[in-house]
């Protein structure tokens, strides 16, 4: 059963148009479980109505004709319930409802499964027999299970349809909105540029050809690259190599050869599917075929024979087609579109091109996205239902306020949204005329801002204010950016221009903070849970000879400078900082030492923690006593509190910095912080907020560090509250039962301030 499953759902996948492929997955499910009807119906959320779409077994000219209200017959029941309806009689059933055009009196038997995609009844999937009895079990878990699989299929057929126009005749593409996860804030007009490194059979958009002969020749331009690859991989591996990766190699000769899958593949393109749809096709059926043998070493060729093909791809649509590999295309005004987006997409990227970022995988309060607020490019993340072939090329409209992009936009849309822009940037224009002013609020409560910076120094330093000094360097780009661990030298190099940038204010960095979704490429770490793994001060104190090179480069960067500031990443226990508290000292008395004998003298740099799980909320006094200053990282305060990682796509609506049990902890950090008298900053994102901004200034917080970015935009609001409005602000939040209520009421009281342009498109 599993396997007739996956063979279904890969087959449906294959189709790019919406409508043939429901009417395969109809035949399809007949056949496989020998009933006498499949239907499929979708929902038309605006006309509130269930259309039919794809039968086999009721009359075919009813398709597209029956519409059944949502609250109306057997169909409207299922979606209503949200479960499975199994009736032995349906005409007996006080729901059933007569539509004489489908043509259904032989039929007794009725089971109508929901079709549900993120919380979304999107249809409703039916079998029906003559026999008057219930369908068995394993029936309805057959059509429960491929109802869940096809809901994620469907939803992509749909987009793959509207974004495909090369499939259909209609010059004007189809306008689609795609709902994602808000990255970075700001609105963005431009053409998605999709980097091809990210093309992978799983995600290609079957396309016809008319020129079949150039595409044979395509096909094979891309099987000689790949082999030429291949070959090039074997020499550089010896004659050590084990037996198993030498079988990898010989399977993948065999399977560049003519005579396997090439003849399969230039059948298909005869049969009129491009070299990259053909190969596609011929290749998941191949893997399908592999992955449904019992031997799980065969089953393992699955994975190698898609490898290998996505290398094949990738040749068919760069090399072959006249363009590099790695090549991403860049448009004057240009929406990155990637799986991924990672750290060094964006460095890569020519800065003055990128108007705004999409990423089909993350969310929030992954990396990228804060990378984007500190460069301040409008980003959406999590858009799980598109993929970026389907967006290069395209023009796209991104509003980062709300996560949303349009695709194709319609004239009008374009226009409104163009207008939205200007507006954005006369607000810009306010902020900008009052650059200088002090960060002080209406009632006198002055804050100190400060720069997170690190995630792309000279970004960040060049974007604009450094505030009161940087109150977070994330030491760990520099790191991820490179093929081995920087020397103790290149780090004093980089770290000096880093302290050097702001000499007369404190910088403080943080020892590196690794692992979690932060990977090194030449220190790889598997684990089932990253987040709850190695990552931070754990990997370092495990190896103190990398934590020991770290802060004796940061000491030596530091000298006749010295505004030097240690933090110490995730900590969890009191034991910890003691251990690298020793640490800092070895090698502070160490260097100081050394320089001692040059009549130079080593400053004692303050030594931090970051607050960001949640044990260490019970041991604040404990803490205080081995450490000069706390800073709050509220970005993992916030997944650990409400157990949501913040970088899966699939829980994102969850991870909230706004949960009043995270501002209830915050609020608790502070008065603890001040009771034990330790400065405490705040360097999470929420401090960047408008609304974390007020409500932090409400609870107590001094300090807020944030990306450059932000530093002019929270410096204009705080001037624009009050402190005491701040703190009424604080205790509705404190008692809402839920961010959203939360966000209502920062929301209500941005606007009565007339500062609702901050926080959503438009003045
Ligand atoms: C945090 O967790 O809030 C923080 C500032 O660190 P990072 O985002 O780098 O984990
Ligand atoms: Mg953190």
């Amino acid at each position: 059963m599993l396997t007739t499953l996956k063979r279904i759902v890969q087959e449906i996948n294959q189709i790019p148009a919406l409508d043939t492929a429901l009417f395969r997955l109809a035949s399809r499910v007949k056949q496989t479980l020998s009933v006498d009807s499949c239907s499929i119906y979708l929902a038309d959320y605006e006309k509130q109505e269930f259309v039919l779409k794809a039968t086999d077994g009721l009359h075919p000219d009813a398709v597209e004709q029956v519409k059944i209200g949502f609250s109306e017959g057997l169909i409207g029941l299922v979606g209503q319930r949200e479960e499975p309806l199994n009736i032995v009689n349906a005409h007996t059933h006080p729901r059933f409802k007569h539509y004489p055009e489908v043509q259904e009196e032989a039929y007794n038997g009725f089971l109508g499964t929901p079709i549900i995609h993120q919380r979304r009844v999107l249809g409703v999937i039916t079998l029906q027999q003559g026999d008057m009895r219930r369908f068995s079990e394993d029936e309805e878990a057959f059509l429960v299970t491929l109802a869940a699989q096809l809901a994620l299929e469907i939803t992509n057929a749909d987009m793959r349809g509207a974004l495909n126009n090369t499939t259909s005749n209609d010059p004007i593409p189809t306008q689609k909105n795609v709902s994602g996860i808000p990255g970075s804030p700001g609105l963005a007009i431009g053409r998605g540029a999709s980097s091809e490194k990210s093309v992978k059979l799983k995600n290609w958009v079957v396309k016809r050809t008319t020129s079949p002969a150039e595409e044979i020749k395509i096909y094979r331009r891309g099987v000689e690259l790949t082999r030429a690859h291949v070959d090039a991989l074997s020499q550089r591996l010896d004659d050590g190599i084990p037996d198993d990766v030498k079988s990898i190699f010989q399977l993948y000769h065999h399977l560049l050869d003519a005579n396997s899958l090439g003849r399969e593949v230039e059948e298909k393109i005869r049969g009129g599917w491009d070299a990259a749809s053909s190969l596609k096709m011929v290749v998941e059926n191949y893997a399908a075929r592999f992955e449904a043998m019992d031997d799980p070493y065969m089953q393992e060729r699955a994975i190698d024979i898609v490898d290998l093909s996505d290398r094949i791809l990738m040749y068919i649509v760069t090399e072959a087609k006249g363009h590099s590999v790695v090549e991403t295309p860049v448009y004057d005004e240009s929406i990155l579109v990637a799986e991924e987006v990672s750290a060094n997409m964006l460095a890569e990227f020519p800065r003055e091109k990128l108007k705004g970022i999409i990423s089909i995988r993350g969310s929030n309060n992954s990396h990228a996205a804060i990378l984007a607020r500190a460069m301040g490019v409008p980003a959406v993340m999590g858009c799980q239902n598109v993929s970026p072939s389907l967006l290069e090329g395209k023009e796209i409209l991104i509003d980062g306020y709300a996560g949303e992009i349009i695709v194709s936009p319609e004239r009008h849309i374009k226009l409104e949204f163009a207008q939205l822009i200007e507006e954005e940037a006369a607000v810009a224009q306010r902020i900008e005329a009052d650059v200088d002013k002090p960060c002080e609020s209406e009632d006198g409560c002055r804050m100190a801002l400060y720069i997170n910076a690190g995630l792309s120094a000279e970004v960040e330093i060049n974007a604009g204010q450094i505030g009161s000094g940087i109150g977070l360097y994330r030491t760990e780009i520099p790191f991820m950016l490179r093929e081995r661990f920087p020397s103790e030298l290149e780090q004093v190099e980089l770290y000096r221009q880093v302290l050097a940038s702001a000499p007369s204010l404190p910088i403080t960095m943080r020892t590196l903070d690794v692992g979690g979704d932060k990977p090194l490429p030449y220190f790889p770490i598997n684990e089932e849970n990253p987040f709850l793994g190695w990552r931070g001060v754990r990997l370092t104190l495990d190896h103190p000879e990398i934590f020991l090179v770290q802060v004796r480069a940061m000491l030596k960067a530091s000298v006749g400078l010295d505004n030097l500031q240690i933090m110490l990443p995730m900590i969890s226990s009191v034991s910890e900082v003691k251990e690298a508290k020793r640490l800092v000292n070895q090698a502070y008395f160490e260097i100081s030492d050394e320089l001692k004998a040059k009549h130079v003298k080593l400053h004692r740099p303050k030594l931090g923690i970051m607050l960001e799980v949640p044990s260490v909320l019970y041991q604040l006094p404990q803490l205080a006593k081995h450490v000069d200053f706390f800073s709050v990282g509220s970005n993992d305060l916030t997944q650990y509190l409400l157990a949501v990682d913040r970088n899966n796509t699939r829980v994102a609506s969850l991870y909230n910095c706004y949960h009043p049990a995270v501002l209830g902890a915050l609020f608790d950090i502070v008065k603890q912080a001040n009771q034990n008298q330790v400065p405490v900053t705040i360097c999470g994102e929420l401090a960047g907020e408008p609304g974390g901004a007020i409500l932090l200034m409400g609870m107590g917080y001094r300090r807020l560090s944030m990306s450059a970015f932000n530093i002019r935009k929270i410096n204009w609001l705080i001037r624009n509250v009050s402190l005491e409005e701040s703190k009424q602000l604080l205790s509705l939040a404190l008692t809402s039962s839920c961010h959203s209520e939360v966000f209502e009421h920062v929301n209500q009281y941005l606007e009565t301030k007339g500062l609702g342009g901050l926080v959503r498109a438009g003045a």
